[in-house]
C-alpha cells in the first residue's frame, strides 16, 4: 500500500508559508488571548457561585473540542488539495506538510503552531462576550463558559498535536499526556500508521477508540464519495494507493469508474 503512496515534496508544502502570513498569525494570538482574559474575568465571579455550570462546560467543551479537531483533520487529510480556494494555502498545505514529514511540526514555532487557529476562533470568542453572564441567567453563562472553554481548547489543538510528536516535551506537557488530560503521543501514532485513515482526533484524544469502533469517518467517506465520486485521500497519497485504501476500507466499490478520478490542475 505505502509504495503507491505519491506525496508532495516537504519544500514545495512548506514554501507557502509567507512573512504576510504570519503578521496575520501574530495579530490574531494577541488579539485571541485578550479577548479569551477579557472573558475570564467577566464570568469568574458569578463561575465562583456556579461551579457545577464550570464543570459541565469543562468537559462538554473538551468532548466537543475532541470531535471538532478530528473533522477538521480528517478533512484537512482526506478531501481537497494545496490548490483548494481560502483553505488550501493554510489547512490543507499543513496538514498534507505534516503526513509527509510528522516530525517538521516540532520545529514550527508558537506563532506558526498556533497562530491560524486563534485567528478563525475570533469570532466565537467575540460571540461569548455577549452572551448574558450572570447567575441570573444559567444558560448563557454556561454558554459562554462552553464557548470560552472550546475556543482555548480548539486554540491549543495545534501546540498539543505539535507536544504529541515531541520526543521529549517540557514536563508540564508530559504530565498532560499521561493523565489523558491532552493526546498522549501513543495514541496519535496509530494515527501515523498504516492505513492513515484513523484516529483523527487530536485534542484530548478521547474519542478516538470510540469514534474508531463505530466507523464514524469511514461512514461519512462513503457517504462523500457516493454523492461527490471523489476518493478520499485522493490529493495526498496518490490516485492509486488512496483507490486501493478506499476499496480495502469499503468506502468506493471495487469496480470505481476511472471517470471519477478527480484531476490535478497539471494533469
Ligand atoms: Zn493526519
Ligand atoms: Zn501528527
Amino acid at each position: 500500500m505505502r509504495s503507491a503512496i505519491r506525496q508532495r515534496s516537504p519544500a514545495e508544502l512548506a514554501a507557502g508559508y509567507t512573512r504576510a502570513h504570519r503578521v496575520l498569525e501574530t495579530t490574531a494570538i494577541v488579539l485571541f488571548a485578550a479577548l479569551l482574559a477579557l472573558l475570564a474575568v467577566r464570568t469568574a465571579g458569578a463561575l465562583w457561585q456556579a461551579r457545577w455550570t464550570f464543570l459541565l462546560a469543562l468537559v462538554a467543551a473538551m468532548i466537543v473540542a475532541d470531535l471538532l479537531s478530528g473533522l477538521v483533520h480528517w478533512g484537512a487529510d482526506t478531501w481537497g488539495t494545496v490548490e483548494t480556494p481560502l483553505l488550501g494555502g493554510s489547512l490543507i498545505r499543513s496538514f498534507r506538510e505534516h503526513h509527509v514529514d510528522p516530525k517538521s511540526i516540532t520545529h514550527h514555532d508558537f506563532i506558526e503552531a498556533n497562530g491560524n487557529s486563534c485567528l478563525v476562533l475570533l469570532p466565537a470568542v467575540g460571540l461569548a462576550l455577549v452572551l448574558p453572564i450572570s447567575t441570573a441567567a444559567p444558560w448563557g453563562l454556561f454558554a459562554a463558559t462552553f464557548l470560552g472553554i472550546l475556543c482555548f481548547f480548539l486554540a491549543a489543538t495545534n501546540e498539543i498535536h505539535k507536544r504529541a510528536h515531541q520526543d521529549a516535551p517540557p514536563s508540564l506537557f508530559r504530565a498532560l499526556q499521561w493523565m489523558h488530560v491532552i493526546l498522549p503521543a501513543t495514541i496519535h501514532d496509530i494515527h501515523h500508521q498504516s492505513p492513515f485513515a484513523r484516529y483523527y482526533c487530536i485534542t484530548t484524544g478521547w474519542l478516538n477508540a470510540p469514534l474508531t469502533a463505530i466507523g464514524f469517518f469511514a461512514t461519512l467517506e462513503t457517504l462523500i464519495a457516493r454523492v461527490t465520486g471523489a476518493i478520499p485521500r485522493h490529493d495526498d497519497i496518490g490516485h492509486e494507493a488512496a483507490l486501493e485504501l478506499a476499496t480495502s476500507l469499503g468506502i468506493v466499490s471495487p469496480a470505481a469508474p476511472a471517470a471519477s478520478r478527480p484531476l490535478r490542475p497539471s494533469e
